[in-house]
């Protein structure tokens, strides 16, 4: 039956979170820095104590299904909880479903062996450590055929070289899940690459240094540097030359819950928004009470509401069985969205606060620069459009006439023919 209501089961969790993240868990966005910081003394005293009333709950790392050993919420009750968790820059790792190591966790579910399972996956679930995906090179992000970093296997080891770059969370990872090429000949060049599980600290692989952009509170995305380094040939993660198809896999769900995060602050941006225009007045009214601030008012929640429904669809697809492969069109499109969501919502709810507004008080900037941000990890937004257009039109046939099919004389004729018309 078709319903827009939240399953009213699920609802007081939905409930519970929305209190717990805005009175216990955003206040920790201004008092520590980096979340993936696990190992400072003031995330043990304040992030942990939170950590385990969302366990008790039951809410806990709910992003694996059940056949990787997760609970399986599905994806729309993560898509709902996500906008939730995505109030506060704490709120994904207080429910143990912060990125990268949500797809971290996915893939090793799905393709790490046993062994692997037990030395990265178990304590990557309950947040003992964190860790770094990282394919992007510095020579090339959105084309990851341009990959150079490469391993050639020596006895039992493989032996890397190569630089990455923007590797995320680098220093404070347990260990890296990283794309590396293994077989430059192969036939297909999605076949080149394989998957390493490499560990912090392994010889020969050094950070060059952590870059940063505005309102981030620590640099945390690194220039990685390799240098022979040697891994065992069981750090491969999957089998040799999957790594394209290991990187797909993540993706997909990852994309889903960066979007509903996305509208968490885009939400939190408009709620500002609002109580700033009912509340500031100038020239005797109200700025709610100006017709221009009004159409923004309108646009932006509008603007809020079609893309809640276009990743809610998508989430809900899911749930059907489709998988991420078949919904690619769908979840990029939800892709090339969210930056402009975002943009057009932080930057009206910086211009209506005025110079307050582009302060560092307020977060509208951040939230700005972040618009930036989500156009660009997981791929630039003209990727993604390249997708949804590919995707569009691969099943549409061409008109081979000169004129479109679709004349109106010509649909005329042949309305006229199929009634029987011949006057
Ligand atoms: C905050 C942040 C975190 C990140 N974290 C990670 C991480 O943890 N691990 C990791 O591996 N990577 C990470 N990345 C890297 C990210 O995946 C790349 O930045 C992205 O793929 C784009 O690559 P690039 O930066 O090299 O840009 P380029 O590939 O140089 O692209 C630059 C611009 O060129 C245009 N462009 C590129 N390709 C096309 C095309 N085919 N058609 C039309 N226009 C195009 C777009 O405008 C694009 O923005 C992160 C990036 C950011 C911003």
């Amino acid at each position: 039956m078709w319903s827009f209501a939240n399953d009213p089961e699920f609802q007081p969790e939905l409930d519970w979170i929305d209190t717990f993240v805005r009175e216990e868990v955003q206040p920790l966005d201004y008092v520590l820095g980096s979340q993936w910081n696990i190992h400072d003394p003031e995330f043990e005293r304040l992030v942990r104590p939170l950590q385990a009333q969302v366990k008790a709950r039951g809410l806990w790392a709910c992003h694996l299904g059940p056949e990787l050993g997760g609970p399986g919420y599905g994806q729309l009750k993560l898509a709902l909880m996500n906008e939730k968790f995505g109030m506060s820059r704490f709120g994904p790792i207080v429910f143990g479903a912060q990125a990268p190591d949500t797809g971290n966790s996915e893939i090793l579910a799905h393709f790490a062996t046993e062994e692997q399972k037990e030395k990265y996956l178990k304590p990557l679930l309950a947040n003992e450590v964190v860790s770094c995906f990282s394919m992007t090179e510095p020579q090339g992000g959105a084309d990851p055929l341009a990959f150079e970093t490469s391993a050639v296997r020596d006895g039992d080891d493989w032996v890397i070289n190569g630089e990455k770059w923007f590797a995320s969370e680098a220093d404070a990872a347990g260990f890296y899940i990283m794309m590396v090429v293994t077989d430059p000949e192969a036939a297909s060049p999605y076949n080149r690459a394989s998957m390493f599980i490499i560990d912090q600290g392994t010889p020969g692989l050094v950070n060059v240094r952590n870059y940063g952009f505005y309102g981030e509170p620590e640099d945390t995305h690194a220039h990685l540097r390799l240098t022979d380094v040697r891994v065992s040939a069981s750090q491969m993660l999957g089998e040799p030359g999957q790594a394209f198809a290991i990187a797909q896999t993540r993706l997909g769900g990852g994309r889903m819950h960066h979007a509903m995060r996305t509208l968490a602050q885009a939400t939190r941006a408009f709620e500002m928004t609002c109580e700033r225009v009912v509340s500031r007045t100038t020239k005797g009214e109200r700025l709610a009470d100006k017709q221009l601030v009004q159409a923004s008012i309108a646009d932006t929640w509008v603007q809020l509401r079609q893309f809640r429904l276009l990743v809610l669809e998508t989430a809900w697809m899911a749930d059907q069985g489709k998988d991420w492969k078949a919904l690619r069109k769908n979840v990029s499109a939800v892709k090339t969205v969210m930056p402009k969501v975002l943009n057009d919502v932080a930057s009206r709810a910086l211009h209506l606060h005025g110079a307050l507004g582009l302060t560092h008080e307020l977060p509208f900037a951040e939230w700005v620069i972040n618009s930036f941000h989500v156009g660009l990890a997981d791929g630039p937004t003209e990727v993604h459009q390249m997708v949804v257009a590919r995707e569009v039109l691969k099943d549409v046939k061409p008109e081979p006439n000169m004129f479109p099919s679709y004349l109106r004389h010509d649909l005329a004729e042949q309305a006229r023919v199929k009634f029987g018309i011949t006057a």
